[in-house]
């Protein structure tokens, strides 16, 4: 069983409006946007990062916004919802505020004893904010108070409809079960970072998932550093996945493989960070463009929407 990796890294979705995507995280829920840059394979399109102060790994919702994309379709073999956390007392709060955005599918439950709030995302993907201890530093955007501050993902739910090769999936890459309740097991890195909860949401007659705008496009894992993550590429060699060269993400390296459920897994670094290119004072205000795209500046600047 490994012990590198820590929890979650980001978590990474599609979009179908880049206004409507960043008002939705800036303002709605009030977290700071780190860095506004494109995407790597399709350049035309932006990848916006939103997180805390610094984009701390296990903060991180980042989204590739394709103009007009159509829906997804939720089923199963994707991420169904991801978790951020809530200070304790605070859910009521954020269902009243979303409610004031006109925020859909508001609901609230206990999950593992915990208070929660679930919506829906501009694009219908689903979301919770849960109530937790926390020491986080949130970060309070939007007029969002100190006492309702977001500090960052809790973790996320998978759907899938046998959990069996992915329970071992993830007991081998370090989660260990921390109990059931229904049809969703919940695993748990002891020494992760606050982000350290998956969920395996067993649904054996759901249609599959069709990704698209609203749907998750993969989840990555943390690892401190470029070492850990090598040792973690062969081990998962070794297992007999799939696992990409190591990639240069610019705010860290990057593997990725599939699950035998179909969800897409990346490994990343917590090095460099998002402060690697600009002040932490500014961050995620200016085009930022991989190198080997910096000769399209003119062109992007002119075509990609402009963002506040
Ligand atoms: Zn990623």
């Amino acid at each position: 069983m490994l012990k590198q990796i820590k929890g979650l890294h980001h978590v990474t979705s599609l979009a179908s409006s880049a206004p409507d995507n960043n008002a939705f995280f800036t303002n709605t829920l009030g977290l700071r946007r780190v860095k506004k840059t494109v995407n790597f394979d399709a350049p035309d399109v932006y990848h916006l990062y939103y997180g805390d102060e610094v984009g701390t790994p296990g903060s991180v919702m980042t989204y590739f916004p394709f103009p007009n994309a159509a829906r997804g379709k939720r089923g199963v073999g994707e991420v169904g919802v991801t978790y951020f956390s809530i200070p304790r007392g605070s859910a009521s709060a954020w269902a009243e505020r979303l409610a004031t955005f006109d925020v859909n599918g508001i609901t609230q439950d206990i999950r593992f004893g915990q208070s929660r709030v679930l919506f829906d995302g501009p694009d219908g993907e689903r979301f919770a904010l849960v109530e937790l201890d926390d020491d986080r530093a949130p970060w309070t955007g939007g007029g969002v108070s100190t006492d309702m501050g977001i500090r960052g993902f809790q973790g996320a739910d998978m759907r899938i409809a046998d959990g069996g090769a992915t329970s071992e999936l993830l007991q081998f890459m370090g989660y260990e079960v921390f109990d059931t309740q229904d049809n969703v097991t919940r695993f748990i890195v002891p020494d992760g970072n606050a982000a350290n909860v998956i969920d395996i949401e067993t649904l054996p007659n759901a249609p599959a998932a069709a990704s698209s705008a609203g749907s998750v496009h993969h989840i990555a894992f943390a690892v401190e550093n470029r070492a850990r993550q090598l040792e973690v590429r062969e081990a998962l060699l070794d297992t007999g996945y799939q696992v990409t060269p190591v990639i240069d993400r610019d705010y860290f390296h990057a593997i990725y493989f599939r699950t035998p459920a179909g969800v897409l897994f990346e490994i990343a670094t917590n090095e460099p960070g998002f402060d690697r290119d600009e002040d932490t004072a500014h961050l995620g205000e200016a085009l930022k463009l991989p190198s080997r795209h910096a000769h399209l500046r003119e062109t992007l600047e002119a075509t990609l929407v402009p963002l506040p």
